[in-house]
């Protein structure tokens, strides 16, 4: 039986970009050593105190249907977040509560596409993002953001892009993964400048918005103009690391969020009611536990420019936010899937391909700073010795 294009043609029919870490999971599969610092996964599980609060609820009979928007106490605690962050007045009729960062991406698309849309996104970018634009039955258009930049995207090519296209939508992400840019107030103004004169939705993948390491994080919703055309999609994977319990949001316009909601009923019919208690407690705690989460990054995010300084042959492309480097490894003449298989064979130390996040990162790897202090230093220090080889 045919199935349609629509699902049939979510990856594009392209690599999707894995085969490093499946290369690497099946040497781990066969017993050899491989350190592993390709996927966005942390190194620590869900604190214990969001594991009782979670067992309070699921025990106190939170385990039968939740209300599909999310409940009030968990809308009402990602409204005030999010009113703190933006400074946009923000109530829970804003908020979806949605099966992680992922399924909002989605659900954000879909309020904003009809079939055969053009929507705009950043390459480098996170792999989903074509993907998740076409599960929708919309059309990816890439628009690069240059290694020479920062990896901060040109207003101008956005702008030339949505001219060229009738583009619906732009998909944008800071802190980002994989580069680890944060966009300036300067790159994110000139973006909503080009959203309003060519009558864009923004929609903003803000799941890494409190791993900041320079410069400060800056939602689009608080910028003029802008709050009315911004999907903000958030999460309490990366801040709390809380990847497995599936919960994050949409924050928009009431209307959308009313839309959005019927979405919800037809597809997940709400998020488990005792994942969103968990998240609601570990919330109301404030900024101390994403402050926990994010520090061995940071921690880490320095290891790297200490060795990064102590030599000249890879340039990291700019390690503000996230938890990942991008390292330039062109001066190797080696392309990142070159250097990347390489690595693992020679090393055992699996990083991911610079092309697996798009054309603008050819030439690179991001390595993920998802191991021990120690570990990360040695790992660390091994890449950039191979480097150093391949280059000489
Ligand atoms: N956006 C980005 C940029 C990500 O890196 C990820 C996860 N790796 C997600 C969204 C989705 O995260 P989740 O669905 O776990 O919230």
């Amino acid at each position: 039986m045919k199935l349609s294009h629509r699902l049939t043609n979510i990856t594009g029919g392209g690599s999707d970009g894995w085969e490093v870490f499946l290369r690497a999971r099946r040497m781990i599969a066969k017993g050899e050593k491989v350190i592993e610092l390709t996927i966005g996964e942390h190194d620590i599980r869900t604190a214990p105190n969001i594991l009782d609060a979670m067992d309070r609820a699921a025990r106190a009979g939170h385990t039968g249907y939740a209300l599909v928007p999310g409940t009030h106490a968990m809308r009402a605690a990602v409204a005030k977040r999010v009113e703190e962050r933006t400074g946009v007045p923000t109530g829970i009729d804003n908020v979806l509560i949605t099966a992680g960062g992922q399924a909002g991406l989605f659900a954000a698309h879909h309020a904003v596409l009809e079939e055969g849309d053009t929507a705009l996104y950043i390459d480098p970018y996170y792999t989903t993002y074509p993907g998740t634009i076409r599960a929708v039955g919309g059309v990816p258009v890439a628009i690069e953001a240059r290694s020479e930049d920062g990896f901060q995207p040109r207003a101008e090519a956005i702008d030339a892009a949505a001219k060229a296209t009738g583009a619906k939508s732009l998909l944008i992400n800071s802190p980002n993964n994989p580069t680890g840019a944060v966009y300036s107030r300067a790159t994110l103004e000139a973006i909503a400048e080009v959203c309003k004169a060519r009558d864009l939705w923004l929609i903003t993948d803000e799941v890494y918005d409190v791993q900041v390491w320079e410069g400060e994080h800056i939602s689009p919703r608080a910028l003029p103009g802008m709050a009315e055309r911004t999907l903000l999609v958030g999460s309490m994977s990366k801040s709390h690391a809380m990847t497995g319990s599936r919960i994050g949001w949409i924050v928009g316009p009431q209307e959308a969020i009313a839309h959005l909601t019927n979405l919800a009923t037809h597809t997940n019919y709400g998020v488990a009611g005792f994942v969103q208690e968990a998240a609601t407690y570990a919330l109301g705690l404030g900024k101390a536990p994403e402050i926990d989460v994010a520090a061995p990054f940071h921690r880490r995010h320095l290891i790297a420019l200490e060795l990064l300084a102590g030599q000249n042959v890879v340039k990291a492309t700019p390690p503000q936010g996230a938890m990942y480097v991008m390292l330039d490894i062109r001066a190797t003449g080696m392309s990142g899937n070159d250097f990347a298989n390489a690595l693992l064979d020679e090393e055992k130390i699996a990083v991911m391909p610079g092309e697996s996040f798009g054309a603008a990162a050819t030439g690179h790897i991001r390595v993920a700073m998802t191991v021990a202090d120690e570990e990360f230093r040695v790992a660390l220090g091994r890449v950039l010795a191979f480097a150093a080889r391949k280059a000489a």
